[in-house]
Order: C-alpha cells, then structure tokens, then sequence
C-alpha cells in the first residue's frame, strides 16, 4: 500500500534558465529545502490566495516519490528507489521570499505556507521510465506560462535520491519536487491553473480570495 508522505523535499534553482530569471547562479550542489507535508492538496480544490503576502507565484515542478526507504543510496541505484511520478506546484510568496533573501532569513514563510504544494495523482512506475524524458508545464487561465523537460535539469532525479539520502534517511512516501523550469509569475484570486505532464496527465486547481482579516 502507498504510504501517506511523509515528507516534502524541495529543489532551488534546479533549472539554469530559472536560476538566470532569479538574478542567481546555477548551484555548484542541490540547494534544498522542505515543505510540511500538511502543505500538499490534491488536485481539483480550491486554493486560499495565503493573507501574509501579495506576490503569489506559480513555479511548476515534475515530483517524484519514494517507495524504497534507504540511506547512502548510489546513483546506480536511486531509481529503483522511486515508485511514481506526477506534477505540482511550488507556490512561492515573491515578495515574502525577497525580503527574507534580503534579511538572510530561513524560507518557510514564503513557501511552506498551508496549501503551498497543490500535487497531482501520482502515476505508479511500473517498468523502465525514462524521467530524463518528461515535457510538462503551466497555463493559468488558458494561456501558457511555463513550460519544462527533465532532461534540463542540473541535478537528474537519480543524483538528487543520491544527494537527499546522504543527509536523510529517506522513508516511502517521501516526496520530491524536482524545480521549476523558467516562467514562474503571479496568480490572483479567481484564477485557474492547470498543470500538465507527458504521459502523466493534467491537474487543474482555482485560487480563492485571502481570507478575511
Ligand atoms: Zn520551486
């Protein structure tokens, strides 16, 4: 049985194209951070515009879970450590996250908010899976805003199962979001954004107005 997640590991600038658009450097290692997995919705609900901050990006991401537990786990290896695959997004707080760049500040404010990992259903890897091989992306409102394929990303799926499982036990369950491609921009409040992936399927979530404060 599938394993609810346990945790949500998270890639920064694992697209040189994205990293460019950030006024950042392409990392010389994974730059990682984590979101709770209480962060996650599935696809079809209703998104709240979160009170704290203004500037709501989307970044679309290819994401990855872990079936096999392990540690120290080798690249040779690592892709039998998957068992899915599907497509979300890393909703970012922009302006939150520049202040906190600017102050030297931890990132969770601005990206480990409630419903900040909306995550599609996960397609069972099942035979030989090319992830090098995946062309997704993002439309909000009908019109393309993003669009990606694994194969540009600096650190590949088994590289990063390799690199997480050195720092953490890694448990079945366990999530990763792989990085977003170039394009990120904000959302508002009555949008609808609809992820997509080859061979994965397409998810669709609307964003509801802030709560009141
Ligand atoms: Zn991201």
């Amino acid at each position: 049985m599938t394993r609810p997640a346990g945790r949500v590991f998270c890639l920064a600038k694992n697209y040189a194209a994205h990293a460019r658009e950030m006024h950042s450097e392409a990392p010389a290692a994974p730059v990682v951070f984590m979101k709770p997995a209480s962060s996650l919705v599935p696809p079809g609900t209703r998104i709240r515009f979160p009170g704290h901050g203004t500037e709501l990006h989307h970044e679309v991401e290819i994401v990855l879970r872990i079936g096999v537990g392990g540690r120290q786990i080798s690249t040779e290896h690592a892709l039998s450590h998957i068992d899915a695959v599907t497509v979300g997004l890393d909703l970012t707080l922009r302006d939150i996250q520049r202040d906190l760049k600017a102050a030297g500040l931890p990132w969770e404010v601005c990206k480990a908010f409630d419903q900040s990992a909306p995550v599609g259903e996960f397609l069972p890897i099942t035979g030989p899976t090319d992830l090098d091989d995946i062309e997704f992306g993002c439309w909000v409102n009908g019109t393309v805003r993003q669009r990606g394929h694994t194969r540009n990303m600096i650190f590949p799926a088994d590289v990063l199962v390799a690199h997480l499982s050195r720092i953490w036990t890694l448990e079945p369950g366990d999530l990763i979001f792989t990085g977003t491609p170039e394009g990120v921009g904000p959302l508002a409040a009555g949008d609808r954004i609809e992820v997509e992936a080859s061979g994965i399927g397409e998810f669709t979530w609307e964003i509801a107005p802030a709560e009141p404060r």
